[in-house]
């Protein structure tokens, strides 16, 4: 059998690969353009695509397509064969510069929110060289921005790309500030903590409510949940092992650093982490992990769920989003240093990253918001739907004595006065973990815990790194015009601190008191649903933000407004149709023909025993009837609902429609069918219940 080191990345087109396959003047070239963001020539796109070609070729690919991320939240592919025909009626396979360089799919039926008129249906798709070229069924994919024709951004990775390089540039002048003049850049490193379920296929085939939305729309809760605490990190199953073992090789293959890997809290769901990579390739490897994940678990007779809330009262599943910020010579900006100096340093860049959270909270948030995991914010297992910072006790009174000028007692340096020339060393506190906390500081990286699971941590990403980007900026635009730079900058922490301290909060995120001393006493934002939040997108000082540094364009803000608010209604909708037409196709059936069932055997026992009482027989065929009436009210109320959308007019008013009407009206359906669930004999019931989802994979 082959060990790991010899097959990982076996199907990836990385330096390895480049060094060998290319003369020594393309891959200099090559490399440049990877590293620097230097442009290619033609004359390299070709050499590289000839190699590229070859080497795919030999690994049975036939095949190759720009792989790219639309607004749909899941990747898209468009497969070109490389074959070419020869005059001899045979063919050649051939790929050129320029087909690597740039793709042009049709856009028309991609989201754009408005941006893309259809008489300008065209796209295009832009080779994006600092994430490598791979192989996935038998075809070449290359990783890709989507534009439409006139550059507007139509996916996720555009702007990510252009929010990487407005932080660079902030970030840069910073550390020339601090005489550091070998860094050439610096770039977001990202770890996505990936959490899903698994259940087994054949259970899910039956569930109408899996397989059309992701998600349990029915079920009474089982007698057994989380409650007894013996799934997180516990022993893996047989089957389970299996599949991970699978989906690990599998990923490895792909160059995907998957690392770590254990049961979570509720039953039938686990988390897989990768090694930390830059920005861009944590993220396409981040898409591409959850596509094989899916993939692999239908080889397994199993379904692998990514929906934020498969089943309620069980957890559900995030997405945790390690953020930190290193420069190409490898110094971690977001890690303490030795020395005081080094320290000021980090402090600022940690200042940064406090004022960016608390002056853009509202982005943060829409940055995660969809109609998935807002059954999750807010709800008492994830953070909640108020952004706040944690940094731990021994961070938050470093920073609590440079607010006040006071002294700073250490076991280190004992007592000292906190200025920039004297810092004390602090211990890299990763032990504190507070897993409550919206955005959290772990020793060398920050922690934001919003995500969705199933959703892009894309969107989440282009907000940090911009709005840090922003406050970089504004100490850059200080400090280099700052006669004494170390006063300079002592005031302008201190001022950071007083001025943003609201944001951190080193309690329980989870405590209802937080949420209204958050809202009350320290007037940060709380948006608790999707429609609450998105259109601020499009408030002034957001606008100002993402245009300003080049992340994303008025035009490019108003659709994306538009195609999360689509996204949240279409996703609703669907949720809703497919719960009517399970009450009245599946449920209803079901309980009638039990109680059908059950005043047959009444009769038949009065039959027997005329003056039976049939009391247990009598009493269920009435609470059974009385609930079919229930349900059938109900589908209907929530049938009207729906049918009443089309007097919205437009999309956010649509969506608050959804959230007002919709969605407690679906949860008014439910109730009555889950407690038919409990009522009703197990054969009858139309499909599988929680406790054989939960437990039924061993
Ligand atoms: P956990 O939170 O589960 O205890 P860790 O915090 O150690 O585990 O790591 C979780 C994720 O954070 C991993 O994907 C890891 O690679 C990533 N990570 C570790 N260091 C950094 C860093 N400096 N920048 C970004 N991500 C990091
Ligand atoms: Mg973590």
């Amino acid at each position: 059998m082959a060990i790991v080191p010899e097959y990982f990345g076996s199907l990836v087109f990385d330096d390895r690969v480049m060094k060998a396959n290319l003369s020594a003047e393309v891959y200099q070239s090559l490399r440049k353009t990877i590293d620097e963001g230097a442009r290619l020539n033609i004359g390299v796109a070709n050499a590289v695509a000839a190699a590229m070609k070859d080497w795919a070729v030999a690994q049975g690919a036939t095949h190759f397509t720009h792989w790219f991320q639309p607004l749909t939240g899941v990747t898209a592919e468009k497969h070109d064969s490389f074959i070419s025909p020869s005059p001899d009626g045979g063919v050649i396979m051939e790929f050129s510069g320029k087909e690597l360089i740039q793709g042009e799919p049709d856009a028309s039926s991609f989201p754009s929110g408005g941006l893309r008129a259809t008489f300008e249906a065209r796209g295009y798709t832009a080779w994006d060289p600092t994430s490598y070229a791979f192989i996935k069924d038998r075809t070449l994919c290359i990783p890709t921005a989507f534009c439409g024709y006139n550059g507007e951004a139509l996916d996720k990775k555009t702007p990510l790309l252009r929010s990487m390089e407005a932080l660079n540039r902030q970030a840069l002048r910073i550390l020339r500030l601090f005489g550091n003049t070998e860094a050439k850049r610096v770039l977001p490193a990202v770890g996505p903590e990936q959490e899903y379920f698994l259940v087994d296929a054949r259970m899910w085939e039956k569930r109408r409510d899996l397989r059309f939305t992701g998600r349990t729309l029915f079920g009474a809760r089982p007698p057994k949940g989380q409650e007894m605490d013996d799934h997180y990190f516990g022993a893996i199953k047989p089957r389970v092992a299996a599949y991970m073992e699978d989906l690990n090789d599998e990923l490895w293959k792909l160059g995907i650093l998957a690392k770590t890997q254990h049961n979570e809290v509720a039953p039938a769901q686990h988390e897989l982490a990768p090694i930390y990579a830059t920005n861009n390739v944590a993220t396409d490897h981040n898409q591409l992990t959850m596509e094989i994940m899916q993939k692999v678990a239908a080889r397994h007779g199993l379904v692998c769920l990514l929906h934020e809330k498969p089943f309620v009262g069980v957890n559900g599943s995030g997405k945790h989003n390690n953020w930190s910020l290193a420069t190409d010579t490898g110094l971690n900006l977001l890690s303490p240093g030795q020395t005081p100096y080094e320290n000021a340093q980090f402090l600022l860049f940690l200042c940064a990253v406090i004022k960016a959270v608390d002056d853009y909270q509202d982005l943060l948030r829409i940055s995660v918001a969809t109609a998935g995991n807002d059954h999750r914010l807010g709800a008492n297992e994830a953070p909640p739907a108020v952004v706040s910072m944690f940094l731990g006790d021994e961070l938050a009174a470093i920073l609590g004595c440079i607010e006040h000028d006071a002294p700073y007692t250490s076991i280190d340096t004992g007592k000292v006065r906190l200025g920039v020339d004297v810092l004390p060393k602090f211990r890299r506190d990763t032990t504190d973990r507070n897993r409550t906390s919206p955005f959290a500081f772990t020793g060398n990286k920050f922690e934001f815990r919003m995500v969705g699971s199933a959703d892009s941590i894309a969107c989440a990403n282009i907000m940090i790194n911009t709005a840090v980007a922003e406050s970089l900026k504004v100490y850059a635009d200080r400090l280099e015009g700052a006669e004494d730079f170390e006063a300079a900058l002592q005031v302008m922490i201190r001022k950071t601190i007083q001025d943003h301290k609201r944001i951190i909060f080193n309690g329980n995120g989870y405590d209802d008191a937080w949420t209204r001393e958050a809202v009350q006493q320290r007037g940060l934002m709380n948006f608790r649903t999707t429609p609450d939040c998105v259109p601020h997108l499009l408030d002034e000082k957001n606008v100002k933000l993402l245009t300003s540094h080049g992340v994303l364009t008025k035009a490019e803000l108003v659709s994306r407004c538009e195609v999360t608010l689509e996204n949240y209604c279409k996703t609703i909708v669907i949720e809703a149709d497919t719960m009517v037409d399970m009450a009245r196709t599946e449920i209803i059936p079901a309980v009638q023909a039990f109680a059908l069932d059950t005043a047959r055997a009444a009769a038949a026992k009065k039959e027997l025993i005329p003056d039976c009482p049939c009391e247990y027989e009598v009493e269920l065929v009435k609470k059974l009837s009385a609930l079919t009436g229930q349900i059938s009210r109900r589908a209907g109320d929530l049938e009207e609902a729906v049918l009443a959308l089309s007097a919205a007019g437009d999309i956010k008013t649509e969506s608050e429609l959804i959230r007002d009407t919709v969605l407690p009206k679906m949860g008014e359906l439910r109730l009555p069918c889950d407690q038919a669930e409990t009522l009703t004999a197990r054969k009858y019931w139309p499909f599988p219940t929680y406790g054989e989802l939960l437990f039924g994979v061993r």
